[in-house]
């Protein structure tokens, strides 16, 4: 059964947000690992516990649902149903409780550490995050693809297991017994004082190894190349940036393998330009069809053509619009449109029939008070 939030506070439930604030400040330096003269694991439990109940009891919310149905009330707010270091919130309540009072910040890192450092074995590190560029043509936006790439990255060397240690074989450091930490103590006004620094024998890993891995040369990391299956989703931006957690490369001394990023660059296409789900392409076509409407084959970027209509009397430079034919937005959905902007093609070299017919035509519209190349450039 977990102890009373209240009590381990030594409060009552009517308790003012200051007065747990006041209990929390007193109890966190008396308990605090570096400074207690109680004992060290018994001292970092009460720490704990204290930090637990302070977390609870200055949320008005979490007061509030465990006033009423106690820790019961707080699963669900916790992952996992209890409480874990991850959840706690107050960190910067605790910095302030102990800022200005040097020595005191070796406790974060104890209990806060980066994000993947907690709970980890000594001088455990997260392995480095990488990055790949790979290139997709416009027409993978359509459904998205998956590709195989190759990753040179470092992994868990298999002959020491990441030890570093020929054959696996490691021993508990001899300098600081396997804590990874040395402590020297001096005496201030306020009392004694303990500072930890990181081993120097061990590096602050608590182990050494008799002999080197001759595979690893004792970094515990070889390297390695990868295959990696990445699926770049539909409608994907140009320079999107996918995330491939643990892909990276391997961690040292058990730490989480770093993340691989995949950077995703859209080739420019020679036909189709893209303007968010839309797609813009050039029709060019003549002046007769234009003026007299037709129906065009257009290109689309499925593959092929599709049929679009011209209306009688269509302007140069109009922009027509094919619903649907556009990309789908990043993961997929309801594609855009493509959007046709009509084009016209002047003829450097005529028949002497095409001439003919053009002077007439020319003729007759000087009777309507301008001429072809007039109504084109006037606009
Ligand atoms: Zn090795
Ligand atoms: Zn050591």
């Amino acid at each position: 059964m977990p102890e009373d939030y209240y009590e381990i506070l030594g409060l009552d439930r009517n308790a003012s947000k200051d007065e747990i604030k006041k209990a929390y400040r007193r109890l966190a330096r008396q308990y605090h690992p570096d400074v207690t003269t109680e004992d060290k694991k018994f001292a970092e439990e009460k720490f704990k516990a204290i930090s637990e109940a302070y977390e609870v009891l200055v949320d008005d919310e979490k007061r509030r649902l465990y006033d009423q149905y106690g820790h019961a009330g707080l699963s669900g707010q916790f992952s996992g149903g209890s409480f874990t270091w991850d959840d706690f919130s107050h960190f910067e309540d605790l910095r302030d409780i102990f800022s200005g009072l040097g020595g005191f910040g070796d406790i974060f890192d104890m209990f806060f550490g980066g994000p993947h450092q907690r709970r980890e074995p000594k001088g455990a590190r997260q392995g480095e995050s990488l990055r790949y560029d790979i290139e997709v043509n416009l027409e993978d936006l359509l459904e998205g693809l998956s590709k195989e790439i190759t990753i040179p990255h470092s992994v868990e060397c298999p002959s020491c297991h990441g030890t570093g240690g020929k054959g696996g074989e490691i021993q508990t450091c001899s300098e600081c017994g396997g804590s990874g930490q040395v402590q020297s103590v001096r005496s201030s006004g306020f009392g004694r004082f303990v500072s930890v620094s990181v081993c120097p024998k061990c590096g602050g890993e608590g182990q050494t190894y008799k002999e080197r891995c001759p595979d690893c040369n004792g970094s515990g990391r070889v390297k390695k190349s990868s295959k990696i299956t990445v699926n770049i989703p539909p409608g994907v931006e140009d320079g999107a940036r996918l995330r491939i957690p643990g892909a990276g490369d391997a961690g040292f001394r058990g730490g989480p393998p770093g993340d691989l990023f995949v950077v995703v660059h859209v080739k420019p296409h020679e036909t189709f330009r893209r303007e968010g789900t839309n797609l813009w392409v050039d029709l060019v076509t003549s002046y007769p069809k234009l003026a007299l409407g037709s129906e065009e084959e257009v290109p689309i970027i499925d593959g092929g053509k599709a049929k679009l209509k011209i209306p009688p009397g269509t302007q140069v430079d109009t922009v027509l619009r094919m619903p649907g034919h556009g990309l789908p937005p990043m993961g997929g959905g309801p594609r855009g449109d493509q959007l046709v902007r009509v084009r016209i093609h002047v003829p450097k070299k005529l028949s002497a029939e095409e001439k003919n017919l053009l002077r007439k035509l020319g003729g007759l519209e000087a009777h309507k008070g301008g001429s072809i190349f007039g109504n084109l450039f006037r606009r």
